[in-house]
């Protein structure tokens, strides 16, 4: 995976060389010394951190945990990313997500560079007290290299309000008198966490795709007819009639993205398909979605997995198996549970023609040339899943000014930032033969370039 993106970043740097305008020239350094020191600077993080968390555990043994932070770049502000606690952490994985939090604050304009965390757990195995040592003793071990204005941590997989709640009284209780607020962000909103924080990455998965095939083709019809490219005649096959829709993971991004689906009423998409680690549920009517949310809410996080649950909770669904969500003949498929979903091996059985990447990396590199080449559009994560650290960047800034938005202002702000960035990115993507996640890399690499250009950094 990490390779991946240090692929399509020199690709983006390759892209750009060939007309390198934007940047200006500087005394006694080539454009090309510049993108050269720019591809060194972006395929490695400025700092890798690791150590053992050591852990008394309640039966009286003590385990050492490895746990990472990486601070991949700062260049437009401090270093940003959530902190992921599952089993199969790794450092190159740590790695290359923070390299993606660079790419994706820089396409979003959201004053943070990129950063990111790991702890190597199944947090499913360890006690409620035996977590809360755990997030203790991570803010001891890099105390000194986060806070409000160095590095920034926030949930990731695995982890919520809960740990980032402790996590600031951590650091609160290491700084005594200093500022703390915004020292993690993804907080519960009695501890200065923000309204709209934990929908905000489900609603704008879900905006980015109803933003592209709704609003802007609407607008744009007349530029996308004129167009040759590939990408264009794939989003005009889409006439406003209403869009089938299959979500894979049915967590805090799945399940908020159907939701939002389902209760936009007028669009009449129908989320027709659901899946979590157990399950697939398909009705080709539509899935009754809020159902389906509190039926999660009252078990454990997991869908219904017999006839009997789906009875006894009014739901219509056939039983499917978990692997049956990527295959179904639906216009949009969501793929927000884990990365590498699609991969070489099959690739070639999916059918939707628009995937939106609500999980960092679902689609590797080979999966997406294939997929792309056939001209399915892929809303690429750094653009579709931006909304939880847009929404981050509301709750640092409501911490600064001590000053509290409605829910409604987060949403507005949200969806209007998101806009913001699909109006800069589709008629780039529309006009090229590039597919979308190369332009919003394209996108990234340029705001970065200038930045460090000017900050005397690439030479
Ligand atoms: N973990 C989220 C992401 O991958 C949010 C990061 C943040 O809020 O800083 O974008």
């Amino acid at each position: 995976m990490a390779s991946q993106t240090r692929k399509i970043v020199q690709e983006s740097l390759d892209a750009l060389l060939e007309d390198a305008a934007f940047l200006p020239e500087l005394d006694g350094v080539s454009r090309k010394q510049a993108f050269t020191s720019l591809g060194a600077i972006l395929s490695t993080p400025n700092h890798l951190h690791k150590s053992f968390l050591r852990i008394a555990l309640e039966n009286g043994s003590v385990v050492r945990i490895p746990a990472f932070r990486v601070q991949h770049n700062n260049a437009l502000g401090p270093y940003k990313g959530g902190i992921r606690f599952h089993e199969t952490v790794n450092e190159d994985e740590v790695i290359n997500l923070a390299s993606l939090m660079t790419l994706k604050n820089a396409l979003h304009d959201v004053p943070y560079g990129g950063g990111k965390g790991g702890i190597v757990l199944d947090p499913r195995s360890f006690s409620v007290k035996e977590l809360h040592l755990i997030c203790k003793k991570y803010v001891q071990y890099f105390s000194d290299i986060l806070g409000p204005d160095k590095d920034i941590p926030a949930p990731d997989m695995g982890s919520g309000e809960r740990e980032m709640d402790w996590m600031m009284a951590e650091y609160k209780s290491i700084r005594p008198g200093q500022p703390y607020k915004g020292s993690f962000t993804g907080k519960s909103v009695i501890n200065g966490g923000s309204l709209g924080r934990r929908e905000a990455t489900g609603k704008g998965v879900y905006f980015s795709f109803r933003y592209l095939l709704h609003d802007f083709l609407k607008e744009q019809r007349k530029f996308l007819t004129n167009n040759e490219n590939v990408f264009a005649k794939t989003a005009l096959e889409y006439d406003g009639s209403p869009l089938t829709i299959a979500v894979q993971g049915f967590g805090n991004v799945g399940s908020v993205a159907a939701l939002e689906a389902y209760q936009c009423q007028h669009l009449q998409n129908k989320v027709v398909a659901v899946s979590d680690r157990n399950v697939t549920l398909y009705n080709s009517d539509g899935l009754d979605i809020p159902s389906l949310v509190k039926f999660v809410a009252l078990n454990g996080g997991d869908l219904p997995t017999t006839e009997n649950q789906l009875e006894d909770a009014q739901i219509k669904a056939t039983i499917r198996d978990r692997g049956d969500i990527l295959y179904f003949d639906v216009d949009v498929l969501i793929l927000a549970a884990l990365e590498d979903q699609i991969h070489d091996t099959n690739k070639e059985k999916v059918k939707a023609r628009i995937i939106v990447e609500g999980a960092n990396a679902p689609v590797t590199s080979e999966a997406d040339e294939y997929l792309s080449s056939k001209g399915v559009i892929i809303i690429p994560d750094i653009l579709a899943n931006a909304g939880g650290v847009i929404v981050s960047y509301f709750e640092w800034m409501q911490g600064r000014e001590t000053q509290f938005y409605t829910e409604e202002q987060v949403f507005n702000l949200l969806l209007e930032k998101m806009k913001n960035t699909m109006n800069t990115i589709l008629p780039a993507f529309f006009g090229d033969p590039h597919p979308l996640r190369q332009n919003c890399y394209i996108h990234s690499v340029m705001k970065l370039s200038t930045v460090l250009y000017r900050q005397g950094k690439l030479y």
